[in-house]
């Protein structure tokens, strides 16, 4: 019997954090979760594998208690400690890797397993109190904000809400269906309503590809060229507005130049996308006021992902699309928000001169390569939080060398044993956000949004913030947050920022922070840049010394992993629609869904190798190699495959997966994750 609805937030790794509403049976259990219907984003929708999320709280794999390794690293020998000893392990050995190397030997490390501010990224008031080693947290959005700010100054752009009034819309590299449910909700608004003609740019047929009215199918690494080609043909037919750039870009005549040898035929041959394609596209976006492009994540996941951006970023601006509703584009809307996390992180406590550790790069950090960790000591204790690097992080081989050395102590604070877990010394478990309060800053619309618990925690499950402060004072470190608990630093936080406090964000659950006011939205007044202009030419050097030397105007930028005759094929590892990263791996329905680890293959390319539908086929390059099930799919281009992930190492025949073949170069200007550029050879297994 139900006990009644309560409401509670998406917390995990999607710019959508939908607003939910939760059956309780009792306080023990949960029913089925649906989307918020008042909330105008969320509008009542959310995907189907937080739907039923029964299945992933009360798994039977949770884990309850403290566990202490008694077998190999990477095994499943471990056996239940009480958390006081656990503590005191942790504590221990992180004083004892302190007294013989410094406090930066110490390196915790964290990413988005959860997005409550709270229980996301209090992790840094521990690392800022004990002078820990600094995480540059860049596995993810880095490479898109780079490109986003190059031009435009700030991580702002049309209200998504907007969408619904727009005549045409491209989906440029995401793929909503499958990982952004919600931006559906309002594409289908804009088509029922509008008639709007829905594009979808993406190396491969998509879910979102599929429902679309048009699919642009790119070369992966090559979104750049068509879009200073689409900028050529505006220029070239008079769509460009050039009474709008007057006002608002920098740089306007040498940019007409520079695209000038631009030219659909061009673009073809670098991004396989037809030229007659590229011209009609750029006819649609230069005859219609009311075009709104969605910038999504894949195609920034790439050496020149920032470059990429910046030049599809440049396209609303060219066409001066930002003057009407429903026109413009988005990427993430935080620069909306305003909130004060410096009781959450302790920042008062921050020494600048702390080094700070690439977390896309922990394999060569932690197998001594990278060339910051050369400078000092090296890492030899780790608390793991939200993030599940053995699986997730680029360069497998690194990374497990890396976990497996006997000097490296690791404490890993998880929901689940997962292959990271497995490396621990020490496992604590956590509380999900049903189980705790926090406070969200979405990254596809402009809520603020506060839950509390639903939930009692269940075993001996604490939440991060709890731990973090029982590790912190037991370390001998101390801050005032060090002695709140979760809704009084929420209050305490909210208030600083100027938002209603923990209470009253529970009652009211979202604010809607975007601007409210005509003037302010879609850069009516300017960009918030020095010049108030958009920037055409991007200072790369400017945003990091790697960018120096390169292109500033929007290009095709050839630093990509390049298909070889040894090595023909580009690999994109794109989402898989049922897994959130390594999150929900562990679902019965997820994985019954999702299959076996599969590669999509053009059925000339397999024909040419001799490959048949589903059968063995070897991947690799010069990482290593993965074996995987192959599926002849004509939704992708001749030279491109397509693995969906991410899969758990366990799930390869090998017991190493995808991640095995991706990079931990480090891409300009800012670094980040290259995972969707890697050239491979294929051979039947
Ligand atoms: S669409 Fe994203 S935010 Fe919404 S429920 Fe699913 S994973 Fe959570």
């Amino acid at each position: 019997m139900l006990l009644d609805t309560v409401p509670s937030v998406c917390p995990h790794d999607c710019p959508s954090a939908c607003a939910l509403e939760v059956e309780r049976i009792d306080r023990s259990t949960i029913g089925r979760i649906r989307g918020a219907a008042a909330n105008d984003y969320t509008a009542g929708v959310i995907c189907a594998k937080v739907a039923r999320y029964a299945e992933r709280v009360h798994h039977p794999d949770r884990l309850m208690k403290p566990l202490l390794r008694t077998g190999p690293k990477g095994s499943t020998q471990f056996k239940e400690i009480a958390w006081d000893e656990a503590l005191d392990r942790v504590a221990g050995a992180f004083a004892e890797a302190t007294a013989k190397h410094g406090a930066e030997t110490v390196w915790p490390y964290y990413f988005a397993g959860t997005m409550g501010l709270v229980n996301r990224d209090g992790i840094n008031r521990l690392r800022n109190v004990m002078g820990y080693s600094r995480q540059d947290a860049n596995i993810c959005t880095t490479v898109v904000r780079a490109g986003w700010i190059a031009g435009m100054g700030d991580v702002k752009g049309t209200d998504p809400r907007e969408m619904a009034k727009a005549d045409l819309i491209i989906m440029w590299g995401g793929n909503p269906v499958s990982t952004q449910v919600n931006v559906m909700t309002h594409v289908a608004r804009a088509r029922k309503e509008r008639g709007a003609h829905f594009v979808v740019v993406d190396p491969y047929r998509t879910p979102s590809a599929e429902a679309a009215d048009e699919h642009v199918m790119v070369r992966p690494g090559t979104d750049g060229a068509v879009a200073a080609a689409m900028m050529h043909v505006l220029f070239r037919d008079g769509h460009a507005d050039r009474a709008y750039m007057a006002r608002f870009a920098e740089n306007v005549a040498e940019l007409e130049a520079h695209l000038k040898p631009r030219t659909p035929q061009w673009a073809e041959a670098i991004s396989g996308v037809p030229a007659a394609q590229i011209e009609a596209l750029a006819k649609r976006y230069g005859e219609t006021q009311r075009a709104y492009i969605r910038v999504g994540y894949g195609f920034a996941r790439s050496r020149n992902g920032p470059m990429q951006v910046h030049a599809v970023a440049c396209l609303p601006t060219v066409g001066g699309k930002w003057q009407y509703e429903g026109g413009g584009a988005l990427w993430k809307v935080d620069g909306y928000y305003k909130v004060d996390k410096s009781l959450i992180e302790a920042t008062d406590r921050l020494d600048p001169s702390t080094r700070v550790l690439d977390m896309s790069r922990i394999g060569p950090v932690l197998t001594g390569e990278d060339a910051v960790v050369c400078q000092g000591p090296p890492v030899t204790a780790m608390l793991i939080q939200n993030t599940n690097p053995v699986a997730v992080a680029p360069d497998t081989g690194r990374v497990l060398k890396g976990f497996n050395r006997d000097d490296l102590f690791v404490a890993v604070h998880e929901q689940f044993l997962t292959e990271t877990a497995r490396h621990a010394d020490v496992v604590l478990p956590a509380t999900t956000f049903l189980e705790h309060a926090d406070l969200y800053t979405a990254g596809g619309h402009p809520h603020l949004e506060v839950h509390d618990a639903v939930i009692d925690a269940p075993g001996e499950c604490r939440s991060n913030h709890r731990l973090l402060n029982e590790l912190t004072l037991k370390l001998g470190g101390d801050h005032p947050s060090c002695h709140m608990n979760e809704a009084e630093l929420l209050d305490a936080t909210l208030r600083r920022s100027g938002y209603p406090g923990f209470a009253e964000m529970v009652e009211r659950r979202w604010l809607d922070i975007g601007p409210k006011e005509e003037a302010d939205r879609r850069f009516a007044n300017g960009f918030p840049t020095p010049s108030g202009k958009f920037r055409f030419r991007a200072d790369w050097s400017a945003l990091g010394p790697s960018g120096a030397g390169i292109e500033g105007f929007p290009d095709h930028v050839d630093i990509v992993d390049r298909a070889t005759g040894d090595k023909p094929f580009r690999m994109v590892t794109a989402p898989a629609r049922n897994y959130l990263n390594t999150s929900f791996t562990e679902t019965a329905t997820s994985k019954k869904r999702e299959g076996r680890p599969t590669v999509m293959l053009h059925p000339d390319a397999a024909a040419e190798l001799d490959v048949e539908e589903g059968a063995r086929v070897r991947l690799g390059n010069g990482q290593g190699s993965v074996v995987l099930h192959a599926r002849l799919f004509d939704g992708v281009q001749k030279g491109t495959v397509i693995v969906e992930s991410v899969w758990p190492n366990a799930a390869f025949e090998e017991g190493v997966g995808i991640n095995l073949l991706t990079s931990a170069d480090s891409p300009p200007p800012m670094g980040g994750a290259v995972f969707h550029d890697t050239a491979v050879w294929v051979r039947k297994a």
